[in-house]
């Protein structure tokens, strides 16, 4: 069966594009109903801390995206990479190399000075170890092919091949023992039975080198076969240029924190970034599961953008759960609001809003505390002639019976009529003494969602 993996790096977020690719190997697995597995990579002991992987963590949950099986951690790996590295040393695949760090850099220096490509010439490759001085520091290095070329047949990119003699023999395990990326990353690989490597197109080059280590194995163990490799474009800003932070590539937790969008509107966003299924714009879940596939990954960059996702944040809000909302917004409000009253009041406030903050601003009239603080354009709202209006609005409300939408517009709509006045006129400064704001929900639903009491108080508050 299928078997995909995911296999982040701690680097203290999980950057948009990485839960891209991640979302994109958990839908494979489970379309085909194989694996989704989840691999830390966290051999950068500086960077690889608890917390640092705590973000990925969380920020895979909150997408919903769970993964089968023990979470591998590729530090915890090295003496089975370095294994390898030995077992290839002892099939002839594999060499000592024994030149100094100085020496390297010498060869670098010339390569550089005559305009060649930067490579390890191969001066150990064929050279007797025991020219080497007496407990000589050594690096082991693959023997590649000096001929001929490596072809991938990439399930997004098409056939991708590269001539052999620009792979040069890379570093397995380095003087200290301690294996390289490109060992561990596809003894990783190969050992979890990854059968599709689905990941960012920035590790192409890396493929091709992954590709001789797993074909040098080939005689050496059983079970190393070649994977599939997807290798998906990355993502580009508006500007066309390669997405960072100044466009807003954020971490996970950022669009939930700081921007407030729902998982499910980050799902389905990161989703249609480079993968489409005609021109459906949103899918449930088990839509996704059901529909995706590798062809439908474009071969192209997919370009991110910020109003859309809003846009389709603001969809998501309207579809989704009162309370589940409320619980939500009560979180941003903070202090203790009434998550009863929230909810009652959800299917007004969230018509309008995109995000989470959004939607908290909006309810936030509903926990103001008397006397209710004024935006500088509500407050220029209540002149003399607004307050003196405000005493027979509250005078009428005193007398209404029936605290309901209807009764309450009707009850105004009489008043304007009396006056002669547009229901808008009247609505203004009742609006500023209610909420404190120029702007909110219909005012006979602010009425009811404050409550009679509640309402009352704050327009005699401001009345004359
Ligand atoms: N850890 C690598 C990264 O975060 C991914 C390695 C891979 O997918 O092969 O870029």
């Amino acid at each position: 069966g299928v078997v995909t993996r995911f296999a982040p790096s701690p680097t203290g977020f999980l950057h948009i594009g990485n839960a891209r690719t991640g979302l994109f190997s958990w839908l494979y697995a489970r379309h085909h109903g194989g694996k989704a597995l989840l691999r830390i990579e966290d051999t950068d002991k500086k960077r690889s801390t608890q917390e640092a992987i705590d973000v990925i963590l969380d920020g895979l949950d909150w997408l919903g995206l769970e993964f089968d099986g023990d979470t591998v951690f590729q530090s915890q790996r090295a003496d089975r990479h370095a294994e390898v590295a030995m077992k290839l040393l002892e099939a002839g695949k594999a060499y000592k190399c024994f030149a100094s760090p100085e020496e390297l850099a010498e060869m670098r220096e010339a390569q550089k000075a005559a305009k060649q490509p930067m490579r390890y010439d191969g001066r150990w490759r064929d050279r007797d170890p025991a020219d080497a001085p007496e407990g000589a520091p050594f690096t082991v290095r693959i023997k590649t092919p000096e001929g001929g070329e490596t072809v991938i047949e990439d399930a997004v990119q098409g056939r991708v091949k590269v001539d052999n003699r620009e792979i040069d023999d890379f570093i397995l395990l380095r003087a200290d023992g301690t294996p390289t990326y490109m060992l561990a990353v596809v003894v990783d690989d190969m050992d979890m039975g990854c059968t599709h490597i689905i990941r960012g197109d920035d590790h192409l080059n890396n493929a091709f080198r992954q590709m001789q280590v797993i074909r040098a194995m080939q005689g050496v163990e059983d079970g190393w076969e070649e994977p599939t490799y997807a290798h998906v474009p990355l993502i580009h800003g508006n500007d066309g240029a390669k997405l960072s932070k100044r466009h807003g590539a954020l971490g996970v937790d950022a669009y939930r924190d700081e921007l407030g969008i729902l998982p499910e509107a980050l799902f389905n966003y990161l989703l249609r970034l480079g993968w489409g299924h005609g021109d459906q714009e949103e899918f449930s879940m088990d839509e996704a599961i059901s529909l995706f596939d590798i062809e439908g990954v474009g071969k192209g960059p997919s370009r991110f953008d910020m109003k859309k996702l809003l846009n389709m944040n603001g969809n998501y809000i309207r579809a989704a759960d009162d309370a589940r909302l409320a619980k939500l917004v009560a979180a941003r409000i903070g202090d203790a609001v009434d998550e009863g009253l929230l909810t009652e009041a959800m299917p007004v406030l969230k018509t309008r809003a995109r995000d989470l903050i959004e939607l908290a601003d909006g309810a936030a009239f509903l926990f103001k505390q008397r006397p209710l603080e004024m935006t500088e354009k509500a407050a220029a709202l209540l002149d003399e002639e607004a307050r003196t209006r405000l005493s027979s609005i509250s005078a009428r409300l005193q007398g209404e019976t029936d605290w309901t939408i209807e009764a309450l517009e009707a009850n105004l709509n009489a008043y304007a009529e009396e006056l002669g006045l547009g229901l808008g006129k009247l609505a203004q400064p009742l609006r500023a003494a209610l909420t404190g704001q120029t702007t909110s929900p219909g005012i006979f639903d602010v009425l009811v969602l404050l409550g009679r009491e509640e309402s009352l108080a704050r327009i005699d508050a401001q009345a004359s």
